[in-house]
């Protein structure tokens, strides 16, 4: 079967960019960031490459995620972000998975379940979402009992706006973990995601932890990007349709022709998660070409305007680019009004997926 839509994964460029962000760190190592299935690129795929590449270390968000990843990795440090729950201790001790450590009563939970394996510790520096918050940190540093037999890994931090170089608040932040870190008896100290990594050498500590950047998003925005790009989205044309001037195209009739037009009708739609939000704002690629989406995107099919394209460079079955050289998927993101994350992890299971080395 010829597929309607293909999204080409291509893992050399993870690698490339797993390479420029090691050299960017300088002594310290990169972490990769797998979680939501790989930002929706294939986790299994995607950490594989990255193992090749000598990442040893890989961050998720759920036990599940962690549990996945550890059939396709059986040697490489698995570290789970959400932590542990009461009932899970067993499994994540059994499986070699380190749960990152929440709140004070998480970390009773592995010190007396977790049998002294490994855990990281998230102290909360301005986040306000996971990690010790200052007064679990303040009882912990008066109380370093509570950290007898737990054996620590990380102590980590994340920042909120490591993307906004000018924001007074990666300062803060990075005073108040180094103000905790050092008094924290872990192996290694970890802060900075894929933007936080361009912050400087201040921010790198001993484990960077990058999702992003990987996946072929400007960590930098902005500014030139330093990454490669990673993937590229094509849908196929089904149908190439003449319409008169006046006549509406696609449900709500939101676009009217305001000339004579051409028409193509390309398999690719809102489920495969091209946003309903470049409805009459999208452009796609036919070559060097740019054509606009015109009406609404739908749930299968996107209608683009290729009244000034020569027609002899459009037929029924060209694939035409939605995500690729020439609009990379920040610009993409950035006109359908979300961000480079909501892209990758909205990608459909209906993609065809090709994966290139
Ligand atoms: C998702 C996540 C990261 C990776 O962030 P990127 O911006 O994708 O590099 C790092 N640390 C934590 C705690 C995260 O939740």
């Amino acid at each position: 079967m010829s597929p309607g839509a293909v999204l080409r994964i291509d893992l050399a460029a993870v690698r490339r960019n797993y390479r420029a962000l090691s050299e960017r760190v300088g002594a310290a190592k990169v972490a990769g960031v797998v979680k939501a299935d790989g930002y929706g690129l294939g986790a299994a795929w995607i950490a594989e490459a990255l193992a090749a590449e000598g990442c040893s270390t890989f961050f998720v968000a759920t036990a599940d995620e962690a549990l996945a990843l550890r059939d396709t990795l059986p040697e490489v440090d698995i570290h789970v972000f959400d932590g542990v729950q009461p009932g899970e201790e067993g499994e994540f001790v059994a499986r070699r998975i380190v749960p990152v450590l929440n709140s004070l009563p998480m970390l009773e939970l592995w010190r007396v379940h977790g049998r002294g394996a490994p855990a990281d510790l998230h102290i909360d520096t301005g986040m306000s979402r996971l990690g010790l918050d200052n007064k679990e940190v303040a009882t912990l540093l008066a109380e370093p009992d509570r950290l007898v037999g737990v054996a620590l890994d990380v102590v980590m931090s994340h920042l909120a706006v490591a993307d906004q170089p000018d924001h007074p608040l990666n300062a803060q932040q990075l005073a108040a973990f180094r103000s905790v870190a050092p008094r924290i008896p872990a192996r290694r100290k970890s802060f900075a995601n894929s933007s936080g990594v361009f912050l400087g050498p201040d921010f790198h500590f001993d484990l960077a932890r990058t999702g992003l950047a990987l996946y072929g998003a400007n960590p930098t925005p902005g500014q030139p990007d330093p990454m490669a790009q990673v993937i590229r989205l094509q849908g196929k044309i089904l149908q190439l349709r003449s319409v008169d001037a006046g006549v509406s195209v696609g449900y709500g009739a939101t676009h009217r022709a305001s000339r004579a037009s051409r028409i193509a009708t390309v398999a690719l739609g809102y489920a495969d998660g091209y946003p309903l939000s470049l409805s009459n704002r999208g452009t796609a690629f036919v070559g060097e070409t740019e054509i606009p989406v015109v009406g609404r995107v739908s749930m299968d099919l996107i209608t683009l305007d290729v009244t000034d394209v020569p027609p002899a460079l459009l037929a029924p079955g060209q694939m035409v680019d939605f995500i690729g050289p020439h609009n990379p998927v920040d610009v993409v993101a950035e006109r359908a009004g979300t961000i480079t994350y909501q892209i990758l992890t909205g990608l459909g299971t209906r993609l065809q997926r090709d994966y290139v080395s």
